[in-house]
C-alpha cells in the first residue's frame, strides 16, 4: 500500500496545544512554553512525568519513554500507525477548517496519490437477479453493469453480496460484501482496506462527460442514482471525505452536489463537506426530508430532485 501522506506538512501545521485539549490532557505549567502532568499515554500516577514543549511542538514521558511530534502523540493514544495518525489528523484538521489545517490540506491534496494495487481474482458466477437486490430495487443490469452479485461459491465472501471496487485507474482493488440476511455486520471490508483512498465508481463517473459530481453515502444510494439515468455519481463509503478521496474528485470534477442521508449524521457530514469544498469548487446541497435516503427514493423522485439543480448535463436517459 503506497504511503501518499505528508508527514512533514501535518508535523509543521497540527498543533499540539489544540490537540492535547481534544484529548483532555490536563497540565500545568512549569516554564515559558512548558507543561506537565499526568501522561494521558501510559496513565500511572506520576504527576510530573508528562512534559509538553509547546514552542517546539513535542512531548515526552519520563516513566514510560513515549516522545516525539504531534503524529506520535496521537498514534499513541489511538494505538496506531503514524500513517492512520496523519490521515486522521489530516482528516480532523481539514475538517474544522482551521487556517494552518487549510494549508496542510492544500499541500496534501496537490499530492499525488498512487492507485491501490489491483486485485489479484475476480469471483465468478455471481447472481445479478438476486432477491435481495430486487428488493432493494436494483434492476439486474444495473447490478450486471456494476458487476455485483450474490456469491456461492468457495472463499470468506460466501453467501454474500459482493460489491466490486476500483481504483481511478478502472483497476478492481477489492470486493466490498453485503450481508443479505439481516445478520452483522452488515458490510464486509477486507481487513485494513483504505476505505479514505477510493471514491466508489470514481473511475466510471467522468464518462458522463459534465463537470459536476453527485456525492452520496452508500453503494446503493450511488446505484440507486445511477440507475436513474445520473452516471455522475460517486459514494463516501460512509459519511466522511477524506483528503485523498477530495484529491482525487477535485482532479475531475468542478462542481459537486452534495446528496447525503436527511439523517443527523448526515446533515453535519453535509454541512462540514460543503465547508471544506467550498474553498475549491461549486457546492450544492439537496436537503432530503428527514430520515430519508437516496436508495428509498424512486428514479423519478431522484430525477426530480436533481432537475431542479439544473443538472441536466449529468442526467441522461433512462435505460
Ligand atoms: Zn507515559
Amino acid at each position: 500500500m503506497q504511503t501518499w501522506v505528508d508527514f512533514a506538512t501535518i508535523k509543521r501545521s497540527v498543533v499540539l496545544a489544540p490537540l492535547l485539549r481534544r484529548y483532555q490532557v490536563r497540565l500545568h505549567r512549569s516554564g515559558r512554553d512548558q507543561y506537565r502532568g499526568c501522561c494521558p499515554i501510559h496513565g500511572g500516577d506520576g504527576r510530573e512525568a508528562f512534559h509538553a514543549n509547546l514552542s517546539k511542538n513535542i512531548f515526552h514521558c519520563f516513566a514510560c519513554g513515549a516522545s516525539g511530534t504531534v503524529l506520535d502523540f496521537v498514534a499513541a493514544m489511538e494505538r496506531c500507525s503514524l500513517r492512520e495518525a496523519a490521515l486522521k489528523l489530516a482528516h480532523q484538521t481539514n475538517a474544522e477548517d482551521s487556517r494552518p489545517a487549510a494549508a496542510c490540506s492544500r499541500e496534501l491534496v496537490t499530492k499525488k496519490t498512487k492507485p491501490l494495487s489491483p486485485l489479484g481474482f475476480t469471483l465468478r458466477g455471481l447472481d445479478s437477479a438476486h432477491p435481495y437486490l430486487a428488493a432493494r430495487g436494483i434492476e439486474p443490469a444495473t447490478a450486471r453493469e456494476f458487476g455485483i452479485g450474490f456469491y456461492a461459491g468457495p472463499g470468506i465472501l460466501s453467501g454474500w453480496l459482493v460489491i466490486p471496487i476500483h481504483n481511478a485507474c478502472v483497476q478492481l482493488v477489492a470486493y466490498c460484501g453485503r450481508a443479505v440476511d439481516g445478520s452483522q455486520p452488515r458490510y464486509r471490508f477486507p481487513s485494513g482496506f483504505p476505505k479514505s483512498e477510493v471514491l466508489f465508481n470514481l473511475h466510471r463517473a467522468p464518462a458522463a462527460g459534465g463537470e459536476t459530481l453527485v456525492i452520496v453515502e452508500g453503494f446503493f444510494d450511488c446505484l440507486k442514482l445511477y440507475q436513474a439515468g445520473l452516471r455522475s455519481v460517486v459514494a463516501l463509503m460512509g459519511s466522511a471525505l477524506y483528503v485523498p478521496q477530495q484529491g482525487a474528485l477535485l482532479q475531475r470534477f468542478h462542481r459537486v452536489i452534495l446528496m447525503l442521508d436527511g439523517d443527523p449524521t448526515g446533515r453535519r457530514a453535509t454541512a462540514e463537506i460543503a465547508a471544506r469544498l467550498r474553498a475549491h469548487c461549486s457546492v450544492q446541497v439537496v436537503h432530503l426530508p428527514e430520515w430519508m435516503q437516496p436508495d428509498q427514493m424512486s428514479a423519478h423522485q431522484i430525477r426530480q430532485v436533481l432537475l431542479s439543480f439544473q443538472t441536466t448535463e449529468v442526467i441522461g436517459p433512462i435505460h
